[in-house]
């Protein structure tokens, strides 16, 4: 099996061809496959790039940033995880799971657009409900969720992270801790969680929003959900992190790149794909074991694509304190607790023509080390102007001689 290079990229481009002839593909699915084929290629245009000098030369294509594709998605990540980093109070934190049981998978499958705001909304309200209420914190927290719809083997099992706040702005506008750092108790965070999807879920099929999954009469779905109102769910809270950005970087490695990085691809020989994964002996707790797991190339591509997401849906979600629109309450929070006011950003910028590539730090001339300009914009599906050199290569020998 040949194991130099292999990206996504490349596996979708030996893959993606059959199985679209065998598969009708929904519309973000199939986008989400071209963009990420036609990333960093001449498809997508670009610039060529030089040194002030003259010392070097390079053709820079543009990236798809498209959020399932693993190097623009890193990027993006990263930015995100920068931004809710800044937002951050300084008190404990708890990280929260709530896990959709995997008899509902056929029923989000099939509703996928429909099913996540459902599914947000219900551990929203759990977790807004408990900590509001007297008996528990009675107070605002602030919660950042993040939707994840695979583990490490690719199988379908939704669940949202919430990395909630231990303690939350009182009505009359004091911060109050949690008691003796127990955020709620899990049972009624079950039961509450439990009762508000499956009413959610109800409701939707009374309204004619969700679709019956293939196969599944109208009572089959709803004995499904009676049955399901009578077990115990999966709702985890993890040993807590004293400071919040550990959860919260869990929180941002799986909301941008997919479910499957390059670093995680073996090998792959047009047939069968090989990948890893990590193992825990529990399943949100322990040490992780490396495994590595081989798969047909189409089973995979399968699989890979059910976790596309619908365009502009949103998989994370910052709420209560959190919440854009709180930054008055949060304001009082850091002040109450010692903290600054919230740092912006630099903005992010992509440099017109004759303008220096300011953002990457590799965009620098290997040689006298200033920066790289402009030198001409590259259509899209244009071949690189005739001076340019290939695709990263670093032509020195003006430097040399
Ligand atoms: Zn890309
Ligand atoms: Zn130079």
């Amino acid at each position: 099996m040949e194991t130099d290079k292999l990206t996504l990229q490349t596996i979708l481009q030996r893959g993606d061809a059959a199985y679209e002839r065998r598969h009708a593909l929904p519309e973000q699915m199939r986008r989400a496959v071209w963009a990420i084929r036609a990333c960093r290629t001449a498809l997508l245009g670009g610039h060529v790039q030089t040194c002030p000098e003259g010392h070097l030369e390079r053709v820079w294509y543009n990236s798809c940033r498209h959020r399932m594709c693993p190097p623009c998605a890193w990027g993006q990540g990263e930015r995100w995880l920068a931004k809710q980093k800044a937002r951050l109070l300084a008190c404990e934190h708890d990280h929260v799971i709530f896990t959709m049981p995997h008899e509902l998978n056929d029923l989000w499958l099939s509703n996928v657009a429909v099913m996540m705001p459902l599914l947000f909304a219900s551990v929203h309200d759990t977790l807004v409900t408990l900590l509001g209420d007297p008996k528990y914190l009675g107070a605002k927290p602030g919660i950042i969720a993040t939707l994840h719809t695979w583990p490490q083997t690719l199988l379908l099992p939704p669940h949202v992270h919430c990395l909630v706040t231990g303690g939350g702005l009182s009505a009359a506008g004091q911060w109050v801790a949690v008691r003796h750092g127990f955020l709620l108790p899990m049972r009624v965070v079950m039961a509450l969680f439990r009762g508000t999807l499956l009413a959610a879920i109800r409701q939707g099929l009374h309204q004619g929003q969700l679709t019956l999954p293939p196969g599944k009469s109208r009572p089959q779905v709803e004995n499904l959900l009676n049955k399901l109102g009578r077990q115990r769910w999966h709702v985890h809270i993890r040993e807590r992190d004293p400071c919040g950005p550990g959860g919260l970087s869990y929180l941002a490695r799986y909301l941008r790149g997919g479910p499957l990085s390059n670093r995680r691809l073996l090998a792959c020989d047009g047939q069968q794909v090989v990948f890893g994964y990590a193992e825990r002996a529990n399943a949100n707790e322990g040490p992780t074991r490396h495994q590595t797991m081989r798969r047909p190339l189409e089973q995979c591509l399968g699989r890979w694509l059910l976790h596309v997401p619908p365009r502009h849906a949103g998989l994370g979600r910052c709420w209560g304190l959190y919440a854009h629109t709180q930054g008055e309450a949060l304001a009082q929070c850091r002040q109450q607790m010692g903290q600054g006011p919230e740092e912006a950003l630099a903005p992010r910028d992509r440099p017109h023509e004759g303008e220096a590539w300011e953002e990457a730090p590799w965009a620098r001339c290997p040689v006298c080390g200033q920066r790289l300009v402009c030198r001409a914009l590259i259509p899209r599906a244009g071949a690189p102007p005739p001076a340019a050199t290939g695709w990263e290569q670093v032509a020195c020998a003006r430097a040399r001689a």
